[in-house]
């Protein structure tokens, strides 16, 4: 969902940059396109608020769907509810079995792609991601993390290790 926002955002900007289809309906297309994506992301943002992210858990009573839910959000097992997966680069992917967070490495020019201004800011927001993405990595659980085949990348011209471009084209078609 992230990256839909952000390939719509990108389409935007050519559009309003005087791309060949602009045209006022097709604005108004991917304004209101642009606020369903929005709230999409919000409601998903709250649903992964809610969760602790772990197993188990009970419901005593179904007084309605929001006790159910509560129920689902908070499990009480030490385990977490998640799977991990290392992709071929070398990174690891966790994903929520229970509300469907995804935490994946940042890209680190995903926080620096605008102006120089707020650099502090974004550079404080990258580092906070990366908490955020290595606490995910370290969840405690007793499922076991999948693989696939291990590969390292590198530049042709300059023959350095480049796995993160592997992150970067993972992070562009989503996952
Ligand atoms: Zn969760």
């Amino acid at each position: 969902m992230k990256n839909a926002l952000k390939n719509f955002l990108r389409a935007l900007i050519v559009l309003i940059d005087g791309g060949p289809q602009r045209d006022q309906f097709q604005l108004e297309q991917a304004h209101i396109a642009g606020q369903h994506l929005a709230s999409l992301d919000q409601l998903l943002a709250k649903r992964h608020a809610a969760c602790n992210h772990r197993k188990g858990g009970l419901i005593r009573r179904v007084k309605s769907d929001t006790s159910i839910a509560e129920g689902l959000n908070n499990g009480t097992s030490a385990s977490y509810a998640v799977r991990k997966h290392q992709m071929m680069n070398g990174d690891i992917w966790v994903d929520c079995i229970r509300c469907g967070k995804k935490w994946r490495p940042p890209v680190h020019q995903d926080f620096n792609w605008f102006e120089r201004k707020f650099r502090t800011q974004r550079f404080q927001n990258y580092v906070a991601a990366l908490v955020e993405y290595d606490t995910a990595c370290n969840f405690e659980t007793n499922n076991s993390t999948s693989s696939s085949i291990l590969c390292n990348f590198y530049d042709r011209k300059t023959g350095r290790q480049a796995n993160g471009v592997i992150r970067e084209m993972y992070a562009t078609i989503g996952g």
